[in-house]
């Protein structure tokens, strides 16, 4: 049998999916990871996962190698649905090198309400960079869902999609599951404070404070 181009980073796409199922953030092929690929000469190329494959079944050779312009590179699954949203966000953010969206439960009882959560505990401002937005409504798997995803994420790591779910983007495959828990958890959070009096945001100076140090962690402080 031949051997697989880049064994390595399909072991890292294949573990986080393991770990996005273990955690039960994920429920049969919805949800999605993919990866910045290093090529030499600049080209561009991304490994996704494939659309309509239930986790359990899903290994190392069903994953997708796709270029800048979303055409597969010698496979034979079809990339996930929501590959337009994984190439507009590479595209737009050279600091990211992975992606990882789930219709995670907290996460998408805020989407579904269309609530943007506020920075209501200090590692959110630390490791998303704010508050999580909720873009505009997108039908899935179109431009306009990947356009304001996008828009919505602005210079942070994690965004909400109205009515659908929730999108982490990072440096590394590892921390853009770190966010993704992340955002369950600060969602959770913030969902059950607002049915047991409200939430409080952290005051101005913490979140100027932690905003800075996250800024400076992701190289993105020249753009302030
Ligand atoms: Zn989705």
């Amino acid at each position: 049998m031949q051997a697989l181009t880049y064994q390595a980073e399909r072991e890292q796409v294949i573990e986080a999916v393991r770990e996005l199922d273990r955690r039960g953030l994920v429920s049969g092929s919805s949800g999605n990871v993919s990866m910045r690929l290093p090529v030499e000469g600049g080209a561009e190329r991304y490994l996704i996962t494939p659309a309509g494959v239930t986790y359990d079944k899903l290994n190392e050779a069903g994953l997708v190698i796709v270029d800048g312009e979303l055409e597969p590179v010698g496979a034979e699954l079809v990339p996930s649905t929501e590959s337009l949203l994984h190439l507009g966000i590479y595209h737009g953010r050279p600091d990211v090198n992975a992606v990882v969206h789930t219709h995670s439960l907290y996460a998408s009882v805020a989407a579904v309400t269309s609530t943007h959560v506020p920075p209501v505990v200090d590692e959110m401002v630390v490791y998303i960079g704010g508050a999580i937005e909720v873009a505009d409504y997108g039908f899935p798997g179109t431009p306009e869902l990947a356009n304001a995803g996008v828009e919505a994420l602005g210079d942070r790591r994690a965004v909400l999609l109205r009515n659908h779910g929730m999108c982490a983007a990072a440096p590394t495959v590892e921390e853009a599951m770190r966010v993704a828990i992340l955002v369950e958890r600060v969602s959770q959070i913030y969902v059950h404070a607002e049915t047991v009096g409200g939430a409080t945001e952290l005051p101005d100076y913490a979140i100027e404070t932690e905003r800075q140090v996250y800024l400076m962690r992701s190289g993105l402080l020249e753009s302030e």
